[in-house]
């Protein structure tokens, strides 16, 4: 049976200068597919936001890090104490890259993954299930030298997480999705810099053809240019439903 799936969105800062000058909030998003919660990418504050949204940590199912970086990470210790309730509650799960959790840029202190039902690590091909959620790796993204991948939640939500952008995108990621969620950290394309941009969304867009996007992770430039303009400006240009990523946003799909 298709399961209802609710998302909700804690912030929509990206990069370092927008989330940590804290010009917009950033924590990643929520998503429930049936009896399942998960949290995506639980950036600088998110423990903070969830319990302002009225949300019971004990009810987080899992956790997802699409990779390392702290404005993707930050809180992921803090929302483990949290949602095992110390150690109390058995049944969380994590996903993350193996980098995670081993070698010298781990994020997730040992001592706390003790308290985790199980770990997953993330890989190219992976499909990965926490009961009614299923997460699948469509893309292996080039981000900086750390480890990134692109997720799919049920074949129906795509999570188009930092990266530089490549023509191969066009390959690995499925056709008209029900709702893209892409971080969108730029404007203009820039070539050093492995992030995403709307110059190069806008010919993503433009074959894959989403029945919704969401654009999201803003820097101080898209963020001065105005996400609502922006995304108006692509809805109009390539006949598709395109909307910035707000605070507290909401998104439900049948
Ligand atoms: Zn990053
Ligand atoms: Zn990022």
């Amino acid at each position: 049976m298709r399961k209802r799936i609710e998302l909700l969105f804690l912030g929509t800062a990206g990069g370092r200068t927008a989330t940590f000058r804290l010009v917009r909030r950033s924590g990643g998003f929520l998503i429930r597919v049936g009896e399942t919660l998960a949290h995506i990418d639980p950036g600088p504050g998110a423990f903070v936001y969830l319990k302002e949204l009225g949300i019971d940590y004990r009810n987080v199912d899992l956790i997802v890090l699409s990779h390392i970086h702290l404005d993707h990470s930050a809180d992921v210790n803090t929302l483990i104490e949290a949602c095992t309730d110390g150690g109390k509650r058995k049944g969380l799960t994590l996903m993350c890259p193996e980098s995670a959790v081993e070698g010298k840029d781990r994020v997730v202190l040992p001592y706390l993954i003790r308290r985790l039902k199980e770990v997953f690590f993330l890989k190219e091909g992976g499909v990965f299930t926490c009961g009614d959620l299923k997460v699948e790796v469509v893309s292996k993204h080039t981000h900086h030298g750390v480890e990134t991948y692109g997720l799919s939640f049920n074949g129906r939500v795509v999570y188009m997480t930092c990266g530089k952008y490549e023509e191969r995108f066009l390959e690995e990621y499925p056709d008209k999705p029900e709702l893209l969620i892409v971080n969108t950290t730029f404007y203009r394309r820039k070539d050093n810099i492995d992030h995403l941009s709307v110059e190069e969304i806008r010919e993503f867009l433009k074959v894959k053809r989403p029945k919704k996007t969401v654009i999201t992770h803003f820097s101080l430039e898209m963020i001065e240019k105005d996400p609502s303009k922006i995304a108006r400006e692509l809805s109009e240009e390539l006949g598709l439903e395109v909307i910035p990523a707000e605070e507290g946003m909401v998104l439900e799909l049948n």
